[in-house]
């Protein structure tokens, strides 16, 4: 290896190598045992999407909006949200504008390289709502809400995290109370932060920019009839009628207005504050006070 590099060393100073430069990393490559444009097109997955993912990249260190190229270590927190949410608005243009799932991918992938805490806004909403909305919502949940998460119309993040909850999700303390229908008004579910350590943590663009969330909540209806109900022991007493715990649901809960982005009457969040890397992202402590709303999943 040390003999390579001297060799490609010699070869550069005597001007006989490809390279016109004294960077030492290009020394190293054109020592190296293998051609790196096949390795660089084989990690990218064939020399077609190296051409695009460096199209891309080209395209994006170019648009000012974006913003990926200027310099980010001197920004304050505000001002590194402020930019974001303008890059998130760009690429949430752009990404409407790309052909194919495939340019969508590749996009998405060099934003992420680019601007980790930017693409951290989109990527909640990109690879952690809509998943979820496509696994649990029902079909005619999906026909209602798919086409406007889709296209961005809509903003959502994943809350299961709870202050004292994370990786047990059994533990979770917040509850979704099924109401039933009355007074020609439909059945719904009834959001609940019952305790401090309920409350939702560090949940990706809950602080600022999410309009909705995947809600993980214990589900609480009335008890069965049956030898379930022999078990109401267990049930826990509220209003009028005998209801328990049923386990986990995933609830889609509007925290703010589309429109101003205000949050709505019930929901509070506020911001967990400075994150090495990630000051670009609002990660946020949320908690709910009855807000009523859907159930993307039985118990
Ligand atoms: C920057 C950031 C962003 C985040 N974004 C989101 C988000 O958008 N949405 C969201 O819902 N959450 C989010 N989270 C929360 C994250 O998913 C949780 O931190 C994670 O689930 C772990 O939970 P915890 O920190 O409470 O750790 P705990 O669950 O308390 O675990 C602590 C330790 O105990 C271990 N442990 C836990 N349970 C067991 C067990 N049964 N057996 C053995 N070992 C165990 C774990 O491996 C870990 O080492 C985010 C966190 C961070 C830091």
């Amino acid at each position: 290896m040390a003999a390579r590099r001297v060799s490609a060393t010699a070869r550069h100073l005597a001007g006989k190598g490809r390279s016109s430069t004294a960077d030492p990393l290009e020394l190293e490559r054109e020592g190296a045992s293998f051609d790196p444009s096949v390795l660089a097109a084989m990690l990218a997955g064939g020399a077609d999407k190296l051409a695009l993912t460096r199209a891309l990249n080209l395209q994006m260190s170019r648009d000012p909006a974006l913003g990926v190229s200027v310099n980010r270590h001197g920004m304050s927190r505000a001002e590194e949200r402020e930019r974001s949410a303008i890059a998130v608005r760009r690429f949430v243009e752009l990404w409407r504008e790309d052909e194919s799932a495939e340019v969508r991918r590749a996009r998405e992938f060099a934003f992420a390289l680019a601007w980790p805490s930017a693409h951290g806004r989109v990527s909640n909403h990109l690879d952690l709502f809509l998943p979820t909305l496509r696994a649990l919502a029902s079909d005619e949940q999906q026909a209602r809400w798919l086409p406007a998460a889709e296209a961005f119309r809509m903003l959502g993040c994943f809350a299961c995290t709870e202050l004292g909850h994370g990786s047990f999700v059994r533990g979770l303390e917040t509850t979704a109370t099924f109401i039933p229908a009355s007074a020609g008004k439909p059945s719904c579910f009834e959001v609940h932060t019952p305790t401090a350590t309920a409350q939702k943590c560090w949940i990706g663009t809950g602080a600022q920019l999410a309009t909705h969330a995947a809600v993980f909540a214990q589900l609480v209806a009335p008890a069965a009839r049956g030898p379930s109900e022999r078990r109401s022991a267990a049930a826990a007493s509220h209003g009028s009628g005998q209801l328990r715990r049923w386990g986990i649901v995933v609830l889609l809960v509007q925290l703010r207005d589309t429109t101003t982005g205000r949050l709505l009457p019930g929901v509070s969040a506020r911001d967990l504050g400075p994150k090495m890397g990630r000051n670009g992202l609002d990660n946020g402590l949320m908690a709910f006070s009855h807000p009523s709303w859907m159930g993307l999943t039985a118990a």
